[in-house]
């Protein structure tokens, strides 16, 4: 334990306030120090991911003003009181969905269905945000429990999981969010097994998480399809073993490329159109796993006689079904052994200043995957 961990600090993170259209702005907010059980960790890396810019977009509600980000990896700098298993220096991965710890589904290794998470409130675990603004001292909000781009952040314990200091941060970061549900949606919800047939619906940042875990699966063929001539690309050297690009036929095609449609079949964009057709793309008997995350209440159908007759099974996925402790420290391994390969997932690295370029990058398609670096 330190001594230094009594202080408020004074933090620059990228704060959305919802008062210009969709920017952020970078400014200087007081950060107060952990408190029981809780952990500062020095952020490094903070991936830009999609959900943001759900919040950005003004398609989800959250309070603000908010400290956005919620996929991180950095360096614990201050431990709270009762904090065992972490220690000052320790390289961390930040796992945004913080569960209660204590229900039954907690108990029962389910943390991503836990009730009493608070992480959609943008609150810690007891209710409660470390962030004020650094004048008049009024609340500001961690996305997700999180609000990763920021030069350091507080989080409780458990949501930092310790990783090999091999991993570099810009990886590691991805880990919290796109690769571990990625990952977690093959090995966890879909159960994909060696020699099973998949198709991947888009291939953004999660995407392509679930073709580099397919692939470490054993999966084969696993299809990629996307409208952009470029991310299938992408997608071929993250694992694919073929491209197909949107259109009318995709079922027949899908059809065609997996003798009769796929075992699996991700959707990894949200959209509802693409959720719709998703049942389509498997064989009787087969997997429809939704990842993507839609817009706030808009309904997707489906034909009943697919699941009903068909025997088709529909999979949902809330953060891969993770449970971080155990499955961030596996990606880790696979990363380091080279049996998944995640460097060439990310697309850009840029400062914390540029994070608006980043996400409108994002919403012109362009980018893969921009990542925070944070100097210090
Ligand atoms: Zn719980
Ligand atoms: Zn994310």
């Amino acid at each position: 334990m330190t001594e230094a961990m009594a202080e408020t600090m004074q933090v620059r993170a990228a704060v959305f306030r919802g008062t210009d259209g969709d920017r952020l702005s970078v400014e200087t907010l007081a950060l107060a120090p952990p408190e029981h059980g809780e952990v500062r960790v020095a952020v490094r890396a903070a991936g830009v991911c999609g959900s943001d810019r759900h919040v950005l977009d003004g398609e989800w509600q959250v309070p603000l003003p908010a400290v956005m980000g919620h996929e991180a990896a950095g360096v614990v700098e201050a431990v709270g009181a009762g904090v065992r298993g972490l220690a000052v220096g320790n390289h961390v991965v930040i796992a945004w969905h913080q569960a209660c710890q204590r229900c039954g589904e907690c108990a029962g290794g389910k943390p991503w269905a836990c009730t009493r998470a608070r992480s959609n409130d943008s609150l810690l675990p007891d209710g409660t945000t470390r962030w004020s603004d650094a004048a008049d001292g009024s609340a500001a909000f961690p996305y997700l429990a999180t609000g990763a781009m920021a030069e350091a952040i507080v989080v409780p314990e458990f949501a930092a999981i310790k990783i090999d200091e091999r991993v570099p941060f810009d990886v590691a970061s991805l880990i919290g969010c796109s690769v571990g549900t990625g990952y977690g949606a093959v090995a966890n919800n879909a159960r994909v097994v060696a020699g099973e047939s998949a198709v991947v619906v888009g291939a953004g940042g999660v995407g392509l998480s679930i073709i580099a875990a397919l692939r470490l699966a054993g999966a084969n063929p696993i299809v990629a399809v996307d409208v952009s001539e470029a991310k299938l690309a992408e997608a071929e050297r993250a694992g694919a073993t073929g491209a197909l690009l949107s259109g009318p036929d995709l079922a027949e095609r899908v059809h065609e490329a997996t003798g009769g449609g796929a075992d699996v079949a991700f959707e990894a964009i949200g959209r509802v159109p693409t959720m719709q057709q998703l049942p389509e793309l498997i064989r009787p008997g087969g997997r429809a796993v939704f990842v993507g995350l839609p817009p706030e209440g808009q309904k997707v159908e489906i034909d009943g006689l697919l699941l009903a007759y068909e025997g088709k099974t529909i999979i949902g996925s809330n953060y891969g079904g993770l449970v971080p402790a155990r499955d961030f420290p596996r990606v880790a391994g696979a990363y380091l052994s080279g049996a998944l390969p995640l460097d060439d997932l990310i697309s850009a690295r840029v400062g914390l200043d540029e994070v608006n370029e980043a996400f409108d990058a994002m919403r012109r398609g362009e980018r893969t995957r921009s990542v925070i670096l944070f100097e210090r």
